[in-house]
């Protein structure tokens, strides 16, 4: 779906003002024969557990899978405050134009989650945090979380854009 396809849930009850932005920049972009995807838009509480509990299962514990997956409570999904835009050309186009719009990569490890900025229209996007653990938005529980490196069968390099995932059980972060 597009961000255009306001019969779906997961673009309609996003936050109007990022959907906005978003639209505008997708229009612009397309004069550059861009075309903007979603790959995960809004999302319901029910879902962000459900994405929660498959990663307890994977990771083996509800500690380790909080680095990887927010909670209902943490996620900006959950609150309509944050896109995974598709595919490579888009996530370039909005990597060099985004802030024009107040659109900015938050996560250097999700390349593909943008969030409104609107103060970055006057100047830039912020720096960003190296992974959703530094942010203090998902840091709501004390503990494990501060313990930083990644899980087994993660890569902590290659972040490519969600299409070049790689096939399998590999999980990549859902914030
Ligand atoms: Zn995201």
């Amino acid at each position: 779906m597009t961000v255009f396809d306001d019969r779906y849930p997961g673009v309609a009850d996003l936050n109007p003002a990022l959907l906005q932005a978003l639209r505008e920049a997708a229009i612009d972009a397309a004069d550059d024969g861009v075309e903007f995807y979603v790959n995960s838009g809004w999302r319901s509480p029910e879902y962000q557990d459900q994405l929660l509990s498959e990663a307890v299962a994977e990771y083996g514990s509800e500690s380790e899978a909080a680095r990887w997956v927010a909670t209902a409570d943490t996620s900006p999904h959950v609150s309509g405050d944050a896109i995974d835009i598709g595919h490579s050309d888009a996530i370039a186009w909005l990597s060099e134009h985004g802030a024009r719009y107040g659109l900015c990569q938050i996560y250097r490890n999700e390349p593909w989650h943008y969030e409104l900025r609107p103060e970055a229209t006057d100047h830039r996007c912020s720096r960003m945090y190296a992974d959703p653990t530094q942010d203090p938005r998902m840091q709501q529980r004390p503990g494990p979380l501060a313990d930083p490196g990644p899980p087994r069968g993660l890569p902590s390099v290659h972040f490519g854009a969600p299409s070049e995932r790689p096939q399998g059980t590999q999980r990549w972060p859902e914030h």
